[in-house]
């Protein structure tokens, strides 16, 4: 088995995270943890259960709440991605609902639900060689990761991205909704988005994905070299 690697990619929305990693875990044939997706699953899990927006956030038994759904939850990672199954069905656009996103950045403040969802990702990610993706995978989950990348594109560019990813919005409504989430993900007390100390920044805005994948690949690889050395 191969010893444990693992590269943080974190950035806001549309900043090319997901696509970048993706390509990077197909070449190296790495796991693609992406973080988002449970911090989406909780979301969902909470508003199905009427748990939103009503009884959160001073919601009593949240932790256990929390716990029990991520323990019910199986998780399939692959190059391809991190597909969450739950009663044998994959949940896929039920996580990308508007509702979904609307409450998303507001349930993700929550220290409750951050601390339950970081030790379950740092325990999925033992003895692998993972790509994972978010907003604090650098600055807080793994703060040790053998390499840390921080993403950046214009805000014009980002919403252009998501419009390609969803259907049936206009992109003034996507670009407000990109913007209260850099806002909320930015400005929260616990985990804020933000460059995670020792990382390579890379600005998107005008680079191919192709360059973006590349550089990166090539400081992995200067890295594993180095690992092999000492
Ligand atoms: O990356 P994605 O758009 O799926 O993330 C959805 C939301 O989940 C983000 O806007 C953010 O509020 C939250 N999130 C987070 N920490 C992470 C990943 C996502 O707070 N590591």
């Amino acid at each position: 088995m191969a010893d444990e690697f693992v590269v943080t990619i974190d950035g806001p929305a549309g900043s090319g995270k997901t696509t970048t990693a993706r390509e990077i875990a197909r070449r190296l044939n790495f796991v693609l943890l992406e973080s988002g997706a449970f911090y989406r699953f909780v979301t969902w899990a909470l508003l199905k259960q009427g748990v939103l927006p009503g009884k959160f956030p001073h919601y009593e038994g949240l932790r256990s709440l929390i716990s029990s759904l991520l323990k019910e939850v199986r998780v399939k990672l692959s190059p391809e991605g991190t597909v969450l199954i739950l009663n044998d069905q994959p949940l896929k656009e039920e996580l990308r609902s508007k509702e979904v996103e609307n409450w998303v950045s507001f349930v993700s403040a929550h220290p409750v639900v951050r601390e339950t969802i970081t030790s379950f990702l740092r325990d999925l990610v033992k003895g692998r060689e993972v790509v994972t993706e978010g907003r604090d995978m650098g600055t807080v989950v793994f703060p040790k990761a053998n390499l840390k990348v921080f993403l950046t594109a214009d805000i014009e560019v980002r919403a252009k991205r998501r419009a390609n990813d969803v259907e049936d919005r206009n992109l003034e409504e996507i670009k407000r909704n990109l913007l209260e989430r850099d806002k909320l993900d930015s400005e929260r007390e616990l985990a804020p988005l933000k460059k995670p100390e020792g990382a390579l920044e890379i600005d998107t805005t005008n680079l191919s994905i192709e360059k973006v994948v590349e550089r990166i690949i090539s400081e992995i690889e200067r890295r594993k070299v180095s690992r092999m050395k000492t």
